[in-house]
């Protein structure tokens, strides 16, 4: 099995404003000692990117977006494109987050071509997946994921594996305080790597992809979660608008 280097992903959603954006960001930097051992990136609304690449200085704390469209400029209107965002200091993006699926409406198509777009703008691209709880109930939780994963990356080589993670967010855990279990977790991010490497690609790739989990991860539960041998990092909500609860959960990752 590779080793591989966890990550950990703040998602901020539509909260803290400027100032509050700025002071989180710079509680990071100052937290957060570089280290080789994990990955850790931030994703601010749009309007303050730029203020928190600022804030967040030499700190190799990385600047990610939630969101942006896939072609490059025109008339779109609303819309932010990957080189604008790139300006702002982003070098990495989430796609498919249950909340751009299931409140915004994207759809399986939308997330694979954003995939690419982020790919050839030479983007980090995190991809979210995960069921919801009906899905769940039904037993379906495998079924979704796979399919989630390979419409996400249809069309996508095995050499531009290594820019993607994959974060395996059950729907009905996010910003819920339902957390999967440990062992469902790792049941379920087993089986999205098993896919990768017998459905989709190869050892080499799997063994090498990231696979956060997400869905209430605080710093109480993030060892058990992070310490499951399928689990590499988290992407992290709610405790994510708090420096001391994002460094605990970073430091579970260490
Ligand atoms: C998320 O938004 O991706 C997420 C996992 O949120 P929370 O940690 O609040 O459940």
């Amino acid at each position: 099995m590779a080793d591989r280097k966890p990550f950990v992903g703040g998602n901020w959603k539509m909260n803290l404003h400027g100032d509050e954006a700025v002071a989180l960001a710079e509680a990071l930097a100052e937290q957060f000692t570089a280290t080789d051992k994990v990955d850790v990136a931030v994703c601010p609304a749009f309007p303050y990117l730029a203020k928190v690449a600022d804030a967040l200085g030499s700190s190799d704390i990385k600047v990610g977006a939630q969101d942006f469209y896939i072609e490059p400029n025109g008339a779109y209107t609303g819309e932010v494109s990957l080189s604008m965002l790139k300006d702002c200091g982003v070098s990495v993006v989430l796609v498919g987050h249950s909340e751009r699926r299931h409140v915004i409406g994207e759809t399986d198509v939308l997330c694979n071509e954003k995939v690419h777009a982020a790919l050839e703008a030479g983007m980090e691209v995190i991809l979210c997946v995960g069921e919801k709880i009906e899905q769940r109930e039904a037993g379906q939780t495998d079924a979704i994921n796979t399919a989630q994963t390979a419409y996400g990356l249809a069309g996508v080589d095995a050499e531009q594996m290594s820019k993607v993670t994959i974060a395996y967010e059950p729907v009905w855990a996010i910003g819920t305080g339902k957390t999967a279990t440990p062992e469902d977790a790792q049941n379920a991010h087993a089986a999205i790597r098993n896919f990768v490497r017998t459905g989709l690609y190869n050892n080499a790739v799997a063994d090498g992809l990231r696979i956060q989990y997400g869905g209430s991860m605080k710093p109480a539960n993030a060892p058990e979660l992070i310490g499951q041998a399928d689990i590499d990092g988290g992407l992290i909500g709610g405790a994510a608008l708090k420096a001391d609860d994002f460094c605990g959960i970073l430091n579970a990752a260490l």
